[in-house]
Parts: structure tokens; C-alpha cells; sequence
């Protein structure tokens, strides 16, 4: 079976009530790729009013969710709060929570295996960053950050998870990664699943690109045998976004 294309929108902390009704009320009533998932992402405070706009066609998901499931824990929120407002994917490890708020490798498994044990889906992020891609560093990085999360999770955990590769010098900066560059760390994860996991779990999990994409850059980039779509930041709050969801049409 081909893996089914897959768009995901991360509105960052960007957005108040009447911006995020009109990014979904326009997406409600766009033509979108039947063929291509999409799930968007607005700041945690807006998941109920998101949930509610968008149609049952596009998948609503947190920025972050925490590992334990409740208790003194000022400020987050647990997988089972996602469950209860019908929220069924989160991304995690996405490096500005990695950077500017220090998470590290063995936090943001935790918080990926605590998900899926919760019934919540994961975008996954990893990515390298300038420093570590002039070093020649990049597979290194990202195979160690997919390791962290490979020691937890069982092969059927899999299932749950979507990988989003993404460069973090190429995140909000408008330096796109090439399609070859994107092509080859997406076909050196896809070699590490095979190697590491399964062989089905090599054939089935979808690997997906982040970094300024745009409704210029994406058709190029959704050529290549190992993309199986995008995360997009900047873009998903313009109209543009319904560019890149039909990026294959
Ligand atoms: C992101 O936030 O995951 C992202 C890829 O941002 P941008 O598209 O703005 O680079």
C-alpha cells in the first residue's frame, strides 16, 4: 500500500479567535486533495475551537503534550485533556521547544511514548541543526534522536507516529532544503527504520519535510520517493496553504 501523503500545519503561538475561524473556515470550504491527510495545529488555547470549525476531513492536533498523565504540573497539559476535547495527534520534539525551551532527547521520547500509550497520534520532529549539518553531523543527530524514541516504543507504536524532518536551519528562514538534501536524510531515516525497527515499519511510516516550505518549493519537494509530505509553519496561516495540500495535484 503507498503511504498516504500527509500535511501538517503548525501554527506556532500565532492566531486569536477570529484569524484561526478564518484559516479554518477557508480550509472547510477549499478543494482540498482527497487523497492527502491534513492535520493543523493552533496554539493549545484554541484546540476546542478548532476542533469544533473544522470539518471531520482534517485532523486537529496539540503542539506539545506532557508525559505524566496529571497532577503538579503547572503550565501543561495531559494526553488524556487532548483525548477529552477529541484532539487525536500532537506534535513533539520540535525544535523550538528543543532550542529555546531545552527539551532534550530522552524528555521528548518520553512524552511520544506517553501519547501513543493515550491513544494520541505523533508528528515526531527531529532535525539538525547549521552548526551540526556544517559539522557533517546531520545523520548522526537525527539517528540519535530517533533512537531515544526507539528504545520505548514497540513495533505497533509505529503506526501512531508521522516523522517530521526538520533542518532547524531551514525552519522559519526561508533557506528551504534542497530536494536532494531533504531526499537523502529522509532516505537515511528510511534505511535506520528498516534497520532498527522492521521492515514494515520501513515500508509504512511516512517521513515528512519541514522548513519553509512554500506553495513554490512544494511541488519539487513531493517528488522525491522518501517525502511523504510536509510540516508547515509560516505558510499554514495564509491561504497558500491549500497550495501545498494539493501540492501533488
Ligand atoms: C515548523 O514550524 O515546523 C516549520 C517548518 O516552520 P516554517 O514552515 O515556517 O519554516
Amino acid at each position: 500500500m503507498p503511504r498516504q501523503f500527509f500535511v501538517g500545519g503548525n501554527f506556532k503561538m500565532n492566531g486569536v479567535t477570529s484569524s484561526i475561524t478564518d484559516i479554518v473556515n477557508n480550509l472547510n470550504s477549499a478543494k482540498l486533495d482527497s487523497t492527502t491527510e491534513v492535520v493543523i495545529s493552533p496554539p493549545t488555547l484554541y484546540l476546542s475551537l478548532t476542533r469544533s470549525l473544522a470539518k471531520a476531513e482534517i485532523g486537529v492536533a496539540a503542539q506539545n503534550v506532557f508525559d505524566k498523565p496529571s497532577g503538579a504540573f503547572t503550565g501543561e497539559i495531559s494526553v488524556e485533556q487532548l483525548k477529552d476535547i477529541k484532539i487525536d495527534w500532537t506534535l513533539i520534539g520540535h525544535s523550538e521547544r528543543r532550542v529555546i525551551l531545552k527539551e532534550n532527547d530522552e524528555f521528548i521520547a518520553r512524552k511520544v511514548k506517553a501519547a501513543i500509550d493515550g491513544g494520541v497520534s505523533v508528528i515526531f520532529c527531529i532535525g539538525e541543526t547549521l552548526e551540526e549539518r556544517e559539522a557533517d553531523k546531520t545523520i548522526e543527530v537525527v539517528y540519535r534522536q530517533l533512537n531515544a524514541v526507539a528504545k520505548l516504543l514497540s513495533q505497533e507504536d509505529w503506526a501512531k507516529v508521522v516523522i517530521a524532518y526538520e533542518p532547524v536551519w531551514a525552519i522559519g528562514t526561508g533557506k528551504v532544503a534542497s530536494t536532494e538534501q531533504a531526499q537523502e536524510v529522509h532516505a537515511a531515516i528510511r534505511k535506520w527504520l528498516g534497520e532498527t525497527v522492521s521492515a514494515k515499519v520501513q515500508e509504512e511510516v511516512r517521513i515528512i519535510y519541514g522548513g519553509s516550505v512554500s506553495e513554490k518549493n512544494c511541488r519539487e519537494l513531493a517528488t522525491q520517493p522518501d517525502v511523504d509530505g510536509f510540516l508547515v509553519g509560516g505558510a499554514s496561516l495564509k491561504p497558500a496553504f491549500v497550495d501545498i495540500i494539493n501540492a501533488r495535484i
